[in-house]
């Protein structure tokens, strides 16, 4: 027992050393967060490896183009065997309602978790902040480097990170735009100077706004200029689980004295080191803060502190406000708020699925002369000009033909019996359907127009009118 007391003693002295170093997030200085181990911690290197999709994806090909090239001059975009054309662009609004309601979901569930977890904000300064911890030391170093002079010996040591910070926002200007045009074209074009203007302008401001964003703004840019920071109260209620720090247990805080608690002291020991590791700054026992991204960082570093003077992890956990207060609570799915954004995320993905399902290769449609309506041959039949536009949405030229079928004997005149239509591109055709004046019984007579392949399947239709003279 009395081992265990000496090793809490030293354990707590360790804690002390360095936590009069800490301060809360004013604005006025830098944050140098301290890095430490823990599962959140893993967990957010983890998430945070998803966004290497976002360097290496651009590379992936697909027979012979990108698998994923988002071809704004030519107004298509390629997802692997899909292209989306403008005329499909209202199933794009659905994917982003579905993201944006899934935001909203995520929230109320589980706060900030995208922030802390997905945003590229936070994860590009978390990147850079490695890097500075890996080349300047740690925070109490660059602490005492900011303080330093400017000189010589300062700048030999921050020069390595600065070059990294800048390789790395330029590698995010090149992947940026490596979406939107082929991606070994852009690297030949970069290296051999001849990129266009905006390809130029592109990397040029990628680079630059990264560098200043993740190496310098940091934190400030969720303080102040995150839309999401601001709108996010509106998402919360009392249900919403977040790091929290149980308030009845850890108060009233106090330090050890010679490794053990004060009389009438909660469990938290006043040892700062859920703030040293808040990348924002944030005192989590002061209550939910704006700047708070949902990391859990803090929570690793509680635990730890706690696993050290021998107490129940947990002091800083995600939990609710009714939980932290003694209060009944709800799981998820039996609370009214996620279930209104889930049920509107349903309906979104109903329409994507539906819109992928009923998405056509080719696409026509047909428009009627009307002026005239109609012409009376010579030989008694009836002739109809009609409009067409075939849009090929496949990912190759086809070879295609058009008919008419609903009236016997219709005949298309004036057209070709196949053209090519060239892929993603609309062919405009025009063509004279005679019927025999006979066979038409009334002024207006159904017609479908159909597209076929080379293999003579139907491939899209369109339902028309065919106008002749009352009987
Ligand atoms: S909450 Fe935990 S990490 Fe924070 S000061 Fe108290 S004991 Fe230390
Ligand atoms: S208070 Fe905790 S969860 Fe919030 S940002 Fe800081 S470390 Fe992350």
């Amino acid at each position: 027992m009395s081992d265990q007391k000496v090793d809490h003693q030293s354990n707590a002295d360790e804690l002390y050393e360095e936590s009069g170093q800490w301060t809360l997030n004013t604005g006025d200085e830098t944050i140098h967060a301290k890095r430490m181990p823990g599962k959140f911690r893993s967990l957010k290197w983890l998430t945070m490896s998803v966004w290497l999709v976002f360097f290496f994806g651009p590379y992936l090909r697909w027979g012979d183009r990108q698998a994923v090239l988002f071809d704004i001059p030519n107004r298509q975009f390629h997802i692997f065997e899909l292209t989306i054309l403008p005329q499909d662009v209202w199933m794009l609004s659905l994917v982003l309602l579905f993201f944006a309601i899934l935001l909203a979901v995520v929230t109320s569930i589980a706060g900030r978790v995208f922030c802390g977890y997905f945003c590229f904000q936070t994860i590009w300064t978390d990147i850079f902040t490695w890097i500075e911890d890996k080349l300047e030391g740690n925070p109490a170093k660059r602490r005492k480097l900011d303080k330093e002079p400017f000189g010589l010996a300062k700048l030999k040591v921050k020069l390595p990170k600065h070059v990294a910070w800048l390789v790395i926002s330029m590698l995010t200007g090149i992947s940026f735009a490596a979406w939107f045009t082929d991606a070994f074209k852009l690297w030949h074009d970069y290296l051999t100077l001849s990129a266009s203007t905006l390809a130029w302008a592109v990397l040029g401001a990628f680079t630059v706004g990264t560098y200043v964003l993740a190496g310098f703004m940091r934190e400030q840019v969720c303080f102040w200029l995150c839309p999401y920071a601001r709108i996010q109260g509106v998402m919360y209620d009392r249900e919403t689980i977040l790091p929290a720090y149980d308030f009845k247990r850890g108060e009233k805080r106090g330090r050890l004295i010679k490794g053990k608690q004060q009389e009438g002291h909660g469990d938290c020991v006043d040892c700062n080191q859920c703030v040293a590791v808040c990348p924002t700054g944030v005192d989590i026992r002061t209550g939910q803060h704006e700047g708070c991204i949902t990391c859990a960082l803090c929570i690793d570093a509680c635990d730890s502190v706690m696993e050290k003077i021998g107490k129940p992890k947990g002091l800083i956990r995600y939990a609710c406000l009714d939980e932290l207060e003694g209060k009944p609570t709800k799981p998820f799915y039996k609370r009214a708020r996620p279930l209104v954004y889930i049920t509107i995320m349903i309906l979104a993905a109903s329409g994507i699925i539906y819109g992928l399902a009923n998405m056509a290769g080719i696409e026509l449609k047909v428009l009627h002369e009307r002026q005239p309506l109609y012409i009376q041959q010579t030989d008694g039949s009836i002739m109809n000009k009609y409009y067409f536009k075939v849009l090929n949405k496949t990912n190759s030229d086809q070879t295609l033909s058009i008919r008419a079928v609903g009236i016997d004997g219709l005949e298309l005149r004036g057209i070709s019996a196949s053209f090519n239509a060239v892929k993603g591109d609309v062919s405009s055709l025009s063509a004279f359907v005679h019927a025999d004046r006979d066979v038409l019984t009334q002024e207006r007579t159904d017609v479908i127009f159909q597209v076929l392949d080379s293999e003579g399947k139907v491939v899209a239709e369109y339902a028309s009118m065919f106008f002749g003279p009352t009987k």
